[in-house]
């Protein structure tokens, strides 16, 4: 079709995810897909007759704007009693369609035309689009490989009058690394006295290892009342593809996202909040989440621990990094081309992940499997 060229682009830089382009190459190779992160699993049985039951009841109307009363509730109760801080459902609580629209939308509520946004790289793949569109500049700090922690030094060189928001990911997405308690309490001093607003994407929040506490920006008052905490029900419960999640923030910035969120999505999947809300009441469907992706974390290690590949230690998410220097001297993007097509593992390279293509040779593997896909995926990584 010829079209005339009535627009340019608000996002030049931008293509389509590396997840999708990941697993539509792993698809079309036929190869093991451990690049977007998704459990080939199914979730609780219990879980989808919940869905079944509200459905058929005909709970399939609006649900209210800002998310079903009990599902707040269970939320505001699961938080309490792990951090010890109690949001207000009624003000202080929005279920969301996944952590990405929550992300999105607390950026639009806050971000304005010259405002600064803090980020640390690698980054998750959706912050930079929603400063940009919303007129923000991004500023880009390194996470120190090989650990990918945080350099409070250069954070505080950078934070200027213009910052009005820094987005922090504990347990952090595509590294795995976890920030401790000294990173929460030097955020803590940098931020006091300022009016920065903190988005805290916690989506990992329940998929934490060798027995660390996740610090939950909610644990720290003087964070709390800065900050959006963004949490995901597709990681804690393997239903990705239901694309649920929540955002939990003081009122004052509450109200503000949710002027956004109902004119974004007005509200979101009805059977399905019933049915968390009601699922969510035993806390033994999130509290053994730990355990059962450290076993899995710890047989896939134990697997390929032979191999050529260097493990880089995981704290916590359902990502694996393997560093190949041993192996090959290619960019991790031709890399992870190359093993999907010619050995039939998909990985995510890490350096799309940074806005200046930062290349430590690093491939990201996706662990959320069954124990044979594991396996098969450990036999061909052991024999390169
Ligand atoms: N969060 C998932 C990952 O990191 C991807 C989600 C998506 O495909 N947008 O792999």
């Amino acid at each position: 079709m010829n079209y005339p060229n009535l627009i340019s682009s608000k996002l030049p830089n931008v293509g389509t995810t590396i997840f999708t382009i990941m697993s539509k190459l792993a698809a079309d190779n036929n190869a093991i897909n451990l690049s977007q992160g998704f459990p080939d699993f199914n979730c609780d049985s219990e879980l989808i007759a919940l869905v079944n039951k509200y459905m058929m009841e005909g709970k399939n109307q609006y649900a209210p704007m800002a998310g079903l009363m009990p599902l707040r509730e269970v939320i505001a109760d699961k938080i309490e009693s792990l951090h010890q801080t109690r949001y207000n459902p009624e003000t202080e609580i929005t279920i969301t369609a996944g952590g990405t629209q929550a992300i999105y939308t607390a950026i639009s509520a806050i971000i304005r035309d010259g405002d600064e946004v803090i980020i640390f790289e690698p980054a998750y793949d959706c912050y930079q689009p929603a400063i940009e569109m919303n007129g923000g500049t991004t500023v880009y700090l390194q996470l120190k490989a090989p650990t990918y922690s945080i350099d409070w030094n250069q954070v505080k060189k950078v934070i200027n009058h213009r910052t009005r928001m820094m987005i922090i990911n504990t347990p952090h997405n595509p590294t795995g690394s976890i920030l401790s308690t000294e990173d929460m309490q030097m955020l803590e001093r940098i931020t006091k006295n300022t009016d920065i607003v903190i988005i805290s994407d916690e989506v990992y929040e329940h998929i934490i290892f060798d027995s660390q506490p996740h610090q939950s920006v909610s644990r720290f008052p003087k964070l709390a009342e800065r900050s959006f905490i963004i949490s995901s029900f597709g990681k804690t419960f393997h239903t990705t593809g239901w694309k649920m999640g929540y955002c939990v923030a003081p009122a004052n910035l509450m109200a503000e996202f949710r002027k956004v969120h109902q004119f974004l999505v007005f509200c979101v999947n009805s059977p399905i909040q019933y049915a968390l809300a009601e699922y969510m009441k035993d806390s033994n469907n999130y509290k053994g989440l730990n355990k059962f992706y450290q076993d899995k974390r710890d047989y896939f290690v134990s697997l390929i621990k032979n191999s050529r590949f260097e493990i880089t230690p995981c704290g916590g998410t359902y990502f694996q990094l393997l560093n190949y220097k041993k192996l090959s001297k290619e960019k991790d993007t031709d890399y992870a081309i190359r093993l999907t097509k010619e050995n039939g593992i998909a990985s995510v390279p890490i350096s799309v992940f940074y806005h200046e293509a930062v290349d430590n040779n690093v491939l990201r593997f996706c662990f959320a499997k069954k124990e044979e896909t594991l396996e098969k995926a450990a036999e061909i990584l052991n024999k390169i």
